[in-house]
This record gives structure tokens, C-alpha cells and sequence, in this order.
């Protein structure tokens, strides 16, 4: 039902399109920009234009649906001649919009007019709501109209989706659409971080991309040394596309970017390589209790037994003994006999050997996980010399990603790869959910929206507007059918595809995992049936494969890729013989992604069918409780004695339950992650702010210093710092001078090197300033590389210290405070005792950069430091896993 206020709002917007038609097309745009220009000046504002624009762009669909539109070229135009399909220009002035152009490479041709229930889909969006469009509904051409309204307040509209297919493909749909009415439209694609054509696209009023895209795009520029290496610049509206994937699906996994990455030179060095073959062996014992898996939460733990196992194949007794240290230290300690030197000697050689246990105790740990929890073609896959991950919920791979803190190395181990690298730490880090705060407003659209009404509202404070379908759904979905074990379901599964195949449905089978889905393919494939398999493997004809599986004949076996995105159209004759048939082998994780599947069949009222089968051996079943798990046992027992079947309401409730448990487990973890993410909100919200301003220069360093630490208000600091400062001037302007003088090319900016703790740091100058304002500029420039230097050190500090799942949240103020201090306190110092040196007082020419990693760990500091204490840098990484990592075991 159309509530009746929209109801009202919908046929204002088509009494109002049907005004538009006799309007010239060079009126239509005329009568836009006035619209734009009112807007933009601020003497409408965008809900009292909805109606007329809704009816605009609805009107310029219509025209694009007849054929080319002539139009008085604009600048703009003439310039999109030059580049793209869409749009000619004759000789005689005018732009000509295409009816047709090339979307991915192949011929599209716009037929489409928004229905009242896009119409009304478009009006939810603006409301900033999560819009429940069934699949096959056309939530690409819904977007268009909020879009195009909330572009008219030019402080950008960012379209998000879950992969660059689909967001390449809309933007390439709706392009010609945004451009006549005089839009700039952009997409963000590839990995090209840091790019003008990524800038480019940002400067557009209308940016297409994935989340992922978009949110890594925010937490590089929050790394970025210079203004000019910033790519995002506005953060008006976004609108999402796939939402429950990105937004629910997505949220209990924050979106990391690692730093620094430890370089193996060569494979003797490589720890994961050379414990690969002990831990395997370990796991080819199964007579002996050594290690405990939890293969659904991907947990592995080593028993007492395990941990002697291991020690003893290592030839290392005491690996696993945590407390031999600290007894061995008290007892040297304690010992009168020794002198202070050999003191210190023995306890740096127990230390040394304690940093080596620890490390391999890492190792062993990530490459036990590696054998015994995680799955080649189901979690991952292996691509020529690397290992991709697999979402489990889309099914797609996710080739930026990696697994953290060595496990990812010790996949690569386990399959006879050479890792050359490990990642060293954290520098980024942010949810999807707080990414999108950053926005004035968020709406989405999903099919399946309504199952997590509650995480819309409790997370992103969004609600659920549902929308009808243009016809009646006729899909026929059976109850789930389930069998006693895994291969008495497949066996009933594939007589199903056999039947139907008789009939000549188009047949589309979903899996669960890669492996799955390749071991039907083979079995339909040898009872001579010709399947098509849709994985992550195979996307690459994803296009292809889904354009043949509404086909008469066709079969189809695919994972959770075939779930989502692009449509199948049935062809005519497979409509008549009742439809694509969609059989699913095993529910998913959440009840979501299967109504998604089941909405692959029956769209935009036609015929279709949907049946899931299950067994009782299905993971599913490890989210029941103990006793629902003894009730499902005693049903199974009363399964038929030939087919395994189980024909009982009471065993498919069950099914649904362990699902829906599934569903709460994750979004308890959702929760969690968001929970732990708001208290870091704040904190990341303010560095990155007064890292921004440092950045583009929009407030004096003075102040942001001011506003950040206490120290820089005290009068007795300002004045020693001020005239340390007139000091460091002064020493500066003559090299300055001598630079610019000798030579003529010597770059407006370029590095003085200062000297801070006894080690240079590089801060880059601009010379014509120094010279303008007698030197006054280099303070500046100093000051503002220092501070900038000083936020990096607290914030990628503060995320290393909480990467640590032990830790709790209370904690987090704790560990911030300790290491904000800490780095106050260094700050303070540099700040007062940083100096350029005369020429002698550079010793060598290893200049650097990297203040924090170079210049704060002495000799003297490591010395006193307990190996399993926090590192003196402020990483907030124990000293063993930071400065005092050893390169080799
Ligand atoms: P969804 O994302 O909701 O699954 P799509 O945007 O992929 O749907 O559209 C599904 C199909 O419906 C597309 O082939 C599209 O061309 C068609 N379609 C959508 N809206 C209309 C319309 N108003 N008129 C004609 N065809 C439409």
C-alpha cells in the first residue's frame, strides 16, 4: 500500500509530466536549470522542486526511450562528444543524445519510464530511507531521480554498491540520463589510490564506486603527506546500493589499511615456510588430542598435549613455558655473583631467546589455523602466486583484502606459495557504519531489507520503507525438503534438476561454496548435461553465463555470486514451460541471502519456482542449541528408510531457527564491532580533523597544536618555543639563500633537515616563502610536519594497542590516554630542541623521514623495556611484536 501523502506527492509528479511533453527539448533543459539555479541559490530548496523534478527526469526518460534528442549544444556537450557514445554534435550546433550506447562493452538501449512504484522508490530515497525493492524492480532506474535532486545542491552525491561491476555498469546506464540535464558524473575504479583520475571522479556531482572504494579512498587521504594526494572532498549524500550486503553483511568487519610490511629477502628467513611441514604433520595426527577446532567460528586452540607436541618437534622444551622467563631474569637478577655487565649480557641473551619463542609460538598458532579451519575453494582461492579471499556472503573475491597478522602468510605457506612479506601494522581503520556518518544523508535499497528491521534502526537510525512490486509475484517457493545426510540431499537435488530438465526449465543451482558448486558441475557433467558454473573463479563470463540462464535447457550451478546483480531474463519460451527454476543445495548463513536467490526467479511477475534442500549434517546445525540438536537427531531418526527424507514441519522449524541463531550470533559480533568502533569514532574524527586542516592549511598549526595539546596554551612554553623558534630561523635563512642563489633549480619546496633526537628529519620547505617572510614560513612548515608526524604516531599507536581482541573496550581510554601523553611529552621536546645542523653535525647521509620509527628508540630505552611490555614507540604493540621483532627464528 502507497501511503497516501506519497500517493498524493506521485500523482503531482504525473499530472506535471504530463505537462512536459510539448515542451521543445532545448525548454525541457531550460526549465531544469532554472529549477538548478533556484536551488542552488538558495531561493528553493530541494523538496519544494521534488514534483517538478521527479516529472523532469521522468520526462527525459521518455524522450530517450524514442529515439535521438536534438538539443543546442552546450559546452559540456561538445566536450562529451568527444569522449563518449552517447552523444554526438553536428555541424550545426547541436548535441545529439543517443538511444543507444555501449554499457560494458555491449550494445544498451534505453527503454525504460519510471512505474509509480519507482516513482515512490525515489521518493523514499529522498526521505533518507532503506528502500525493499524486490529484485528484477529496477532499483537502478529508482536512483536516478533522488540523485539528480540532491545533485542540485552541489555537495555531491556518492553512489555505492558491492562491487565494481554493478557500479560500473549503473554508471554507464544512467550516465546520458545525468549528463543531459547538464550533470558531471564519475567512477571510482581500480586500486589507483592517490590518482587525479580518482580526484577527478570525486569532483564530479555525482560519484558511482563500491564501498570499499569509497571508504579506503577516505582512510588514504587520512595518510596522506600532502593536500594534493587527497582525493575525496565532499561528503553529501550517499545512497547504497545492495545495502543489507554492504551495511549489515559488511559491518561486523571494519575496513583496515595496513602500513609498514616486513620484507622477506629470502625463503630460509620465511618462518611461516619453514614450520609448514611440522604444523601439517601435527595435523595428519588424529589418534592424538592435540589441537581443538571450532571450524564455524574459525577458532583453533592447542591442548597441553599439543603444546608438548609441538615443543618437542621444535627441539624447544620450554617454547610454550611463558613464566621460565621472568624466573630465569629474577634469578640472574638475584645472582651477586655476577658482575653488572654480565648481568646485562645474560639478560639481553634471555631476552633475545624469549623473542624467538614468541615469534614462533605466533607462527605455529597462524599456521595450525591455516590447515585446520580455513578451506581452499571455499574461503579462498589460489590465483597464480596468491591466495584471494572469498566473501562468504557474496561469493565474490576480494582481492585487496588480507588476512591479518600472519595469517594470510601462513595460507600462502600451507599452499606451497612463497610469502615475500608480512604486514606490520595498522595505520587505518573505520567501519562501514561510521564511515557513513561522515555523510548529511544515507538511504539504500536491497531486496531483503525488512528480516533486519532492527539493525537498520539501531545501527544507522534508518527505516524500512517497503515497495510494491509492479505486478504480482506468481513464484512458486516450496518448503525446504530435508534428508538425513549430505549425500542423500545432493542425490535428491539432482533427480529434481533431472525432472525439470525434462520439462526444459531454465534451471539455476545454488551452492554454498566454490568447491561445492565445481563437484555438481562434474556430476551433472558425466550424466551428460551440459551445466554452466557461475563462482568466483568463473567471473569473469558472469556476463555471458547469466545472459544463457534463462534459456531453455539451461542449468546454471553457482555460489552466492548468481545472488545478487544482474538480472536473468527468462526467455519467452522458458516463461511458457514455467520459468527459471531456482534449487538451492544447503541454506545460507542468514535468511536474507536466500530470499535473495529465491528473487532470481519470478521477476516483474513472472512464472518461477524456488526449493531448497538440506540435510542434517549441515553446518547450519552447529548454531542449534544442545537440546534443539537432540530434537533434530530424534526426527532424523524417523527418516524414510530409502531416500533419507524427512517429512516433518518440525525438523524445517529447526533449520530456520539454527539460522536464525546464526543471524543473532552475527549480529551480536555487528554490534560489538560497532560498539568498539563509536568509542574510537570520536577520537579518529578528531585527529583526522586537525590532520585535514594541517594538511590543507585552513588553520594555523598554532592553533590546531593549541586545540589539541594542553602544553602549547602555557605562556613559559610559547616563549622558550618562540625564540628556540627565531633560533632555528635564523640558522635556516642562510642555507635557504645559498640554495635558491646556486642554484636555479632548486624546487619551490624542498627538504631542510632538522635534527631531532639526534637523527634528521626531512621537513619540507616552501624557499620563496622563507625568503618573503624573512624565515618566519619555516617555523610553520616545521611546525606543521611535526604535528602532523606526532597525530600519525597517537592514532596508528592507539589502533595498533586495541588490534588486540583481549582488550576491552573499557580499556580503549586507558590505552589512548597512555599514548597520547606519551607522544605529548615527545612533542613537547622536539618542539624545543629540534635544530638544523651546521654542516659537520651531519655525520652520515642516512636522512630520513621516519620520525617515529628512527629517531625514539635509542639503545638505552630498549634496555630497559620488558619484551612483553607496551614498545616505547606508541605503537601500543608489545616490544616483541614492534621495535624488538626479530628478522629471523
Ligand atoms: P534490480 O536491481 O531491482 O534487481 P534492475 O535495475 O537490474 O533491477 O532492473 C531489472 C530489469 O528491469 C532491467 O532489465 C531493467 O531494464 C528493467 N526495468 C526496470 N525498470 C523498468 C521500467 N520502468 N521499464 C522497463 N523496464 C524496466
Amino acid at each position: 500500500m502507497i501511503n497516501n501523502n506519497i500517493q498524493t506527492t506521485i500523482k503531482a509528479i504525473n499530472d506535471t509530466f504530463n505537462t512536459l511533453s510539448g515542451l521543445s527539448c532545448d525548454d525541457l533543459r531550460i526549465k531544469f536549470n532554472s529549477i538548478r539555479s533556484r536551488v542552488s541559490e538558495g531561493e528553493a530548496n530541494i523538496d519544494d522542486v521534488l514534483v517538478d523534478v521527479f516529472a523532469i527526469v521522468k520526462e527525459t526518460m521518455r524522450r530517450f526511450t524514442l529515439g535521438c534528442i536534438k538539443v543546442k549544444a552546450t559546452q559540456k556537450d561538445i566536450t562529451l562528444a568527444k569522449c563518449y557514445d552517447f552523444v554526438f554534435s553536428d555541424t550545426e550546433g547541436n548535441a545529439l543524445y543517443q538511444h543507444r550506447w555501449n554499457v560494458l562493452g555491449e550494445k544498451f538501449i534505453w527503454n525504460m519510464v519510471p512505474y509509480d512504484e519507482q516513482l515512490q522508490g525515489g521518493i523514499e530515497i529522498h526521505n533518507g530511507r532503506i528502500l525493499q525493492m524486490a529484485t528484477g524492480e529496477g532499483k537502478t532506474l529508482v536512483a536516478v531521480a533522488p540523485v539528480v535532486l540532491d545533485a542540485m545542491n552541489g555537495k555531491g552525491v556518492h553512489l555505492m554498491t558491492v562491487n565494481e561491476y554493478l557500479s560500473k555498469r549503473d554508471f554507464e546506464i544512467t550516465r546520458p540520463i545525468y549528463s543531459f540535464l547538464g550533470f558531471s558524473v564519475g567512477c571510482i575504479e581500480g586500486k589507483a589510490i592517490h590518482s587525479s583520475r580518482r580526484k577527478e571522479a570525486y569532483n564530479c556531482d555525482i560519484t558511482f564506486g563500491t564501498t570499499s572504494g569509497f571508504v579506503f579512498d577516505y582512510l588514504h587521504d587520512n595518510t596522506a603527506k600532502k593536500a594534493s594526494q587527497c582525493v575525496q572532498n565532499k561528503f553529501g549524500v550517499a545512497i547504497i546500493d545492495e545495502a543489507d550486503s554492504v551495511m549489515i553483511d559488511e559491518a561486523n568487519t571494519p575496513h583496515i589499511l595496513s602500513g609498514d610490511i616486513h620484507t622477506y629477502i629470502n625463503n630460509n628467513e620465511n618462518p611461516y615456510k619453514k614450520y609448514m611441514s611440522l604444523v601439517k604433520q601435527m595435523t595428519e595426527i588424529d589418534t592424538l588430542e592435540l589441537y581443538k577446532t571450532d571450524t564455524l567460528r574459525k577458532n583453533v586452540s592447542l591442548t597441553e598435549q599439543g603444546k608438548k607436541w609441538l615443543a618437542n618437534a621444535c627441539g624447544c622444551a620450554t617454547l610454550f613455558d611463558n613464566n621460565l622467563y621472568t624466573e630465569r631474569i629474577k634469578l640472574i637478577d638475584a645472582n651477586n655473583s655476577l658482575t653488572e655487565n654480565q648481568k646485562i649480557g645474560m639478560i639481553a641473551a634471555e631476552r633475545n631467546q624469549r623473542l624467538a619463542q614468541l615469534k614462533m609460538q605466533d607462527v605455529l598458532y597462524r599456521l595450525l589455523t591455516a590447515f585446520t579451519v580455513y578451506e581452499k575453494d571455499v574461503d579462498y582461492i589460489v590465483s597464480g602466486n596468491s591466495i584471494v579471499i572469498v566473501d562468504p556472503n557474496t561469493g565474490r573475491l576480494k582481492p585487496s583484502y588480507r588476512w591479518e597478522y600472519g595469517l594470510h602468510e601462513a595460507i600462502m605457506a600451507k599452499e606451497h606459495l612463497s610469502p615475500d612479506m608480512e604486514i606490520e601494522n595498522i595505520i587505518g581503520s573505520i567501519t562501514v557504519r561510521n564511515y557513513l556518518s561522515l555523510y548529511k544523508k544515507i538511504s539504500g535499497m536491497t531486496g531483503t531489507a525488512i528480516t533486519t528491521t532492527n539493525d537498520w534502526l539501531d545501527v544507522y537510525g534508518l527505516e524500512v520503507a517497503v515497495i510494491p512490486t509492479h505486478k504480482p509475484v506468481i513464484r512458486k517457493d516450496n518448503p525446504l525438503r530435508v534428508f538425513a545426510t549430505s549425500k542423500q540431499a545432493l542425490v535428491a537435488m539432482l533427480k529434481e534438476v533431472i525432472k525439470l530438465h525434462k520439462e526444459r526449465r531454465p534451471i539455476l543451482i545454488g551452492t554454498n561454496t566454490i568447491k561445492q558448486s565445481e563437484h555438481i558441475t562434474e556430476f551433472l557433467n558425466s550424466k551428460g548435461l551440459k551445466p554452466q558454473l557461475l563462482n568466483a573463479k568463473t567471473l569473469s563470463q558472469e556476463a555471458y553465463i547469466i545472459a544463457m540462464a534463462g534459456n531453455l535447457d539451461s542449468i546454471t550451478v553457482a555460489t552466492n555470486v548468481a545472488g545478487r546483480g544482474t538480472d536473468i531474463k527468462p526467455a519467452d519460451e522458458a516463461l511458457n514451460v514455467g520459468g527459471l527454476a531456482v534449487i538451492g543445495l544447503g541454506i545460507a548463513d542468514s535468511q536474507r541471502i536466500d530470499k535473495q536467490f529465491m528473487g532470481r526467479t519470478g521477476r516483474q511477475g513472472n512464472p518461477g519456482s524456488s526449493q531448497f534442500f538440506v540435510s542434517c549434517e549441515d553446518k547450519i546445525i552447529g548454531f542449534l542449541s544442545g537440546d534443539d540438536k537432540n530434537e533434530l537427531e530424534r526426527l532424523a531418526s524417523h527418516a524414510d528408510l530409502e531416500s533419507g527424507e524427512i517429512i516433518d514441519n518440525r525438523i524445517i522449524n529447526l533449520f530456520l531457527l539454527a539460522q536464525r541463531n546464526k543471524e543473532e550470533e552475527d549480529r551480536n559480533d555487528r554490534m560489538e564491532t560497532i560498539k568498539r568502533d563509536n568509542i574510537i569514532a570520536p577520537i579518529r574524527l578528531r585527529l583526522y580533523g586537525a590532520r585535514m586542516q594541517l594538511l590543507r592549511q585552513t588553520s594555523k598549526s598554532t592553533v590546531i597544536g593549541n586545540d589539541l595539546f594542553g602544553f602549547w596554551n602555557d605562556p613559559v612554553f610559547i616563549s622558550s618555543y618562540e625564540s628556540h623558534k627565531k633560533d632555528f630561523e635564523e640558522k635556516a635563512m642562510p642555507m635557504v639563500e645559498r640554495a635558491l642563489l646556486n642554484s636555479a633549480s632548486v624546487d619551490v619546496c624542498a627538504p631542510l633537515p632538522f635534527i631531532i633526537n639526534g637523527k634528521i628529519f626531512n621537513v619540507i620547505c616552501n624557499f620563496r616563502n622563507a625568503v618573503a617572510t624573512q624565515g618566519s614560513s619555516i617555523g610553520d612548515d616545521f611546525e606543521r610536519q611535526i604535528l602532523l608526524s606526532t597525530i600519525d604516531e597517537i592514532w596508528f599507536g592507539f589502533l595498533n594497542g586495541i588490534n588486540n581482541p583481549l582488550i576491552q573496550k573499557t580499556e580503549y581510554e586507558t590505552k589512548y590516554k597512555k599514548i597520547f601523553i606519551l607522544a605529548q611529552e615527545r612533542l613537547k621536546q622536539t618542539l624545543l630542541s629540534a635544530t638544523l645542523p651546521v654542516n659537520e653535525n651531519i655525520k652520515n647521509n642516512n636522512v630520513t623521514n621516519d620520525f617515529y620509527s628512527n629517531s625514539l628508540l635509542c639503545n638505552s630505552t630498549c634496555d630497559k623495556i620488558g619484551i612483553e611490555d607496551p614498545c616505547p614507540c606508541g605503537s601500543g604493540m608489545p616490544y616483541w611484536k614492534c621495535h624488538g621483532r626479530l628478522n629471523s627464528l
